[in-house]
């Protein structure tokens, strides 16, 4: 049996105590749909295990995870029309993380839609982008 955390909003809807528009399951994960849409189709996929992120989440489920949001990424496309998918997953308040439960962001994209990413790409400093990949790399 999973996890639970009884304060958690995504543990409630695991749980069937919240009500949610229920997208698909397995044994690890289940998927249903955002109530505040980046666009029509906007769905999340999260661990039925309790853990606030990246950091924590088990392997396995991330993988799961990735197999579930790649299967609804797919029916975005053939039943939405969508025309690409975007899949997003922010961890920690300061990456705009609101809800501390892991969840993957699988939302569907239309040319032209009016989403746009956070930031606006434009050229770094390259020694910098260099110093940061010497700090990352192994
Ligand atoms: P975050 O901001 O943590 O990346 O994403 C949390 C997401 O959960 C938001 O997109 C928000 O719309 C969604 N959300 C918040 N409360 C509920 C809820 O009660 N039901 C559903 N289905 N989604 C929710
Ligand atoms: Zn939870």
């Amino acid at each position: 049996m999973a996890t639970a955390d009884p304060d958690c909003l995504f543990c409630k809807i695991v749980a069937g105590e919240v009500l949610a528009t229920m997208l698909a399951e397995d044994e690890r994960t289940i998927a249903f749909m955002d109530i505040n849409p980046a666009t029509r189709g906007h769905a999340l996929v999260i661990p039925r295990a309790h853990v606030r992120d990246l950091h924590e989440i088990d392997t396995d489920d991330l993988k799961a995870v990735a197999a579930s949001a790649q299967r609804l990424a797919a029916r975005q496309l053939e039943r939405l029309g969508a025309d690409g998918v975007t899949l997003l997953n922010s961890n920690g308040a300061a990456a705009w993380q609101t809800v501390f439960h892991f969840h993957m962001h699988v939302i569907p994209r239309y040319a032209n839609d009016p989403l746009r990413l956070p930031w606006v790409p434009a050229p770094g400093d390259m020694e910098d982008v260099a110093r940061a990949g010497a700090e990352l790399a192994r």
